[in-house]
């Protein structure tokens, strides 16, 4: 990058940020308000998109997240009279100089809007132990639905008591020869019905209170090193799932508007609006507790009809 920022002209009415349902979806409703529509995104599709089976997308019993993925695609480029796409990270949203805002894209260049929706979802949470960095991808997996059949016939350890490591022990039991289910807290949570589902079967052990400290291994996955009832204890396991939560994305908005404990953009719940005039957000970067594909696209309609009204005021 050598620094210098391309003004491209156009002021849009409104700059999306993210491909996902969310993105995806306000884009939709904008188009049809006729708004000039700037969708800015790394890929299309979202987080689902390494899912073999997406069983909730109402009005389509199965479809995999690849299928999705295009057909969100596809849809928001029905549109090309008033969204333009452009592929991209965005880094920063600022105000700009006439009551708007900028957009600045990695790699140089900035973009303009008179309002902004922010749609940048999540990314899975890391461990942050020793040994994780470098066995990612030599073990050190993140998402048991792309990888699970890799562990065929190994020991694995799932992190992560909630719904995603119970889901994660669920997509393993075909393939691996066991797996070790770590929660640090004295019980697992998630649904009843998986927990029971996974605590009953033979070829799992829960461990409970246990604190990962460290993964080994000097090309691939060999131990899990964690601690419980003040010993080290360790697991000769050559996978280690982690599933323990997502991120939100929401970097580029941060010092801009007001964010959570856990960085997530505080939204009204009605209007999908930030804590600045303007600036909408919806999907897995906001506060809203559910994180599902229907409700992202659900709460970015709010956000594009919320900005259009915005727009009609301003
Ligand atoms: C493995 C897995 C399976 C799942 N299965 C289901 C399921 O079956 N049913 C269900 O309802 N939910 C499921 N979920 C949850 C669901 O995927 C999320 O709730 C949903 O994807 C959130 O949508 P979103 O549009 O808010 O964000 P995301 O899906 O995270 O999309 C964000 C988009 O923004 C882009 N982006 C991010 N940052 C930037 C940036 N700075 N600049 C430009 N672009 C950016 C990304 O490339 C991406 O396209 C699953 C999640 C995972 C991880």
């Amino acid at each position: 990058m050598d620094g210098k920022v391309t003004i491209q002209g156009m002021v849009y009415d409104v700059v999306i940020i993210g491909g996902g349902p969310a993105g995806a979806a306000a884009a939709v409703y904008a188009a049809r308000k006729r708004l000039q529509t700037l969708l800015i995104t790394e890929s299309f599709g979202g987080q689902s998109i390494v899912s073999d089976e997406i069983e909730n997308w109402v009005g389509e019993p199965r479809i995999t997240g690849l299928e999705l993925a295009q057909k969100l695609e596809g849809h928001v480029r029905q549109y090309g009279d008033v969204v333009t796409v452009r592929e991209g990270r965005a880094v920063a949203v600022g105000r700009g100089e006439h009551g708007g805002f900028v957009v600045d894209v990695d790699g140089g260049g900035r973009e303009e809007g008179r309002a902004v929706i922010l749609a940048t979802g999540g990314r899975r949470r890391k461990l942050g132990v020793p040994g994780e960095d470098k066995l990612e991808g030599k073990g050190v997996a993140y998402c048991s639905t792309c990888d699970a059949p890799i562990f065929r016939g190994k020991e694995v350890a799932v992190v992560g008591g909630g719904n995603a490591g119970l889901e994660a022990v669920e997509d393993l039991l075909p393939y691996a020869k066991h797996v070790y289910l770590l929660e640090t807290t004295d019980a697992l949570r998630g649904d009843p019905v998986t927990r029971e589902r996974v605590e009953k079967n033979g070829n799992v052990t829960v461990i409970l209170n246990a604190r990962t400290k460290e993964i080994r291994g000097e090309r691939t996955v060999t131990e899990l090193m964690y601690e419980a009832g003040g010993e080290e204890k360790e697991l000769a396991v050559q996978g280690v799932f982690v599933e323990i939560g997502s991120v939100p994305n929401s970097e580029p908005v941060k010092s801009l508007v007001a964010v959570n404990a856990r960085g997530e953009v505080e939204i009204d719940s009605k209007t999908a609006a930030t804590s600045v005039p303007g600036v909408f957000a919806a999907g897995d970067v906001t506060d809203d507790p559910y994180k599902q594909n229907n409700i992202s696209a659900g709460d970015a309609v709010k956000a594009a009809l919320s900005a259009h009204e915005y727009l009609k005021r301003n």
